[in-house]
C-alpha cells in the first residue's frame, strides 16, 4: 500500500491570491520545492486538492486554473508528473458540492483507486475546509500558517488533534 498526500494549493503550495488566473501571478511559498522532494523520496504519492470557486462564479475558468497549475509546476522543478492525480472542484459556495472540500469524495475515491494506507495519508491546507476534508475521509489533517490563518487564528479555532505548522516545509520535515 501507498502513502498519500493530498495538498490545497492556494496559501498552501503557492501564495494564495484570491481567484488566481494569471500565471505571472503564480509565487511559491518559501520551502515547497524541499518539502516535496522530501515527501516523494519518502514514497508517498501526491494530490493536488483545490477548490476553485471562481470557476463556478464564472470569475475565470477552468483553462486559467490548469494554466496556474502549469506555471506552479514549471517553478517547482520536480519531476513530471509530479501528481498523481489532480481534483480541481468548480463550485461555488451556494452551488450543490460535488467534490468541493470539505467534501472527503476525492480523497475517498482516491484512497480507493490507488491503494492507498488511510494510516499513511495526510491533507494539508490553510483553510477548515482542508482540515474537514481530512477529517471526514478519516486520514490525519494538518494545518498550514501560510493561508488563511496565522498560528494564533489556528489556536482560536481549536481543532482537536490537528497539528499546525508554520508552512508546509516544517511539515514535511516530520515526515517518516
Ligand atoms: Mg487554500
Amino acid at each position: 500500500m501507498s502513502k498519500g498526500l493530498f495538498l490545497d494549493r492556494d496559501g498552501t503550495l503557492i501564495l494564495d491570491k484570491h481567484y488566481l488566473a494569471d500565471p505571472a501571478g503564480v509565487e511559491l511559498i518559501p520551502g515547497v520545492v524541499d518539502g516535496l522532494r522530501r515527501a516523494r523520496s519518502l514514497g508517498y504519492k501526491l494530490f493536488l486538492f483545490t477548490n476553485q470557486s471562481g470557476i463556478g462564479r464564472g470569475l475565470h475558468t477552468l483553462d486559467d486554473v490548469l494554466r496556474v497549475n502549469a506555471r506552479m509546476e514549471e517553478l517547482l522543478g520536480l519531476p513530471h508528473p509530479l501528481f498523481t492525480d489532480i481534483c480541481i472542484a468548480p463550485e461555488s459556495s451556494d452551488q450543490p458540492p460535488v467534490y468541493r472540500k470539505p467534501s472527503p469524495r476525492f480523497i475517498v475515491e482516491t484512497i480507493a483507486r490507488h491503494s492507498l494506507d488511510v494510516t499513511q495519508c495526510w491533507m494539508v491546507g490553510d483553510r477548515e475546509g482542508d482540515i474537514q476534508a481530512g477529517l471526514n475521509a478519516k486520514i490525519g489533517a494538518a494545518a498550514v500558517c501560510t493561508g488563511k490563518y496565522d498560528a494564533a487564528g489556528w489556536a482560536a479555532l481549536a481543532l482537536p488533534g490537528v497539528p499546525v505548522f508554520p508552512s508546509f516545509s516544517e511539515f514535511a520535515a516530520t515526515l517518516r
